[in-house]
């Protein structure tokens, strides 16, 4: 069945009005009619079964109905990547959603060249990939920040899986403590040997690495939040 993510709270009987775009899907693309179902989630209030209760020109009314599943998140992962190019941006973020990241964070190391990011594209994605997996949270995507500021403020509960290409522990040995964990992917060119070092040294920190080859910044992000998921996530489920 459909699945769309919107805004406003979930609740029996509610009134609820997608985007214009997500209006014109449902009747234009996917041919619904009036009293159709779909399925509706917002990240805070679980997943609905909809009808569609009116049709006008400015979009359509759903009508909520009950409820199929309650809220439920993954688990507590997040992905900090170097800005890259931005198709590749692009794919980092869909494959994060899907990968079930809770959360993408953007950073900006020595050797990053790109800067530029369309945050309202990227949340588009996060939805998009959302909606088609089935998960009932959609990622957030921050703005880009330094790496260096990033650090500062770094939650020391939250351990980092640091994807070092010049070599660290096997994912499988190096990761087995559950909680909160982030992992960390470097732009292009790598990280500079400043940056190595000081990640090395970090009393949260676990570098690890993703094999012989050097991987290009998609690949490797979605290499490691697989060998997170096989480690400590929820894939055992
Ligand atoms: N230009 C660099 C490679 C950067 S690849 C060089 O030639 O050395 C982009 C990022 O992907 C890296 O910073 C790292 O975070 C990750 N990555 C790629 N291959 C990796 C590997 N084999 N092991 C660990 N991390 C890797």
């Amino acid at each position: 069945m459909i699945r769309l993510h919107v805004t406003p709270d979930l609740a029996p009987n509610a009134a609820v009005a997608p985007t214009l775009d997500q209006s014109r899907y449902l009747t234009q693309v996917m041919r619904l009619k009036l009293g159709d179902a779909l399925l509706v989630f917002n990240g805070r209030d679980g997943e609905w079964r909809c009808v569609i209760a009116e049709i006008l020109k400015k979009g359509v009314i759903l009508r909520v109905e009950d409820q199929v599943r309650p809220q439920a998140f993954g688990p507590d992962l997040d992905l900090i990547v170097a800005v890259v190019k931005k198709s590749r941006v692009e794919t980092i973020v869909e494959k994060a959603a899907e990968l079930g990241a809770k959360r993408v964070r953007l950073t900006v190391t020595q050797r990053t060249n790109v800067e530029h990011v369309r945050l309202d594209r990227l949340d588009a994605i996060a939805i998009e990939a959302a909606e088609q997996t089935g998960r009932l949270d959609v990622p957030t995507i921050d703005d880009p920040q330094r790496l260096a500021t990033l650090l500062d403020d770094w939650d020391p509960a939250r351990r980092l899986m640091f994807c070092d290409e010049t070599g660290g522990a096997p994912v499988a040995s190096a990761v087995t403590q559950p909680g909160p964990w982030a992992i960390l992917i470097g732009p292009e060119g790598g990280f500079a040997p400043e940056e190595r070092e000081r990640l090395r040294g970090l009393p949260f920190t676990t570098a690890v690495s993703l094999g012989p080859r050097i991987l290009r910044a998609d690949t490797a992000a979605i290499a490691a939040m697989t060998l997170w998921q096989a480690a400590v996530g929820d894939w055992e489920r």
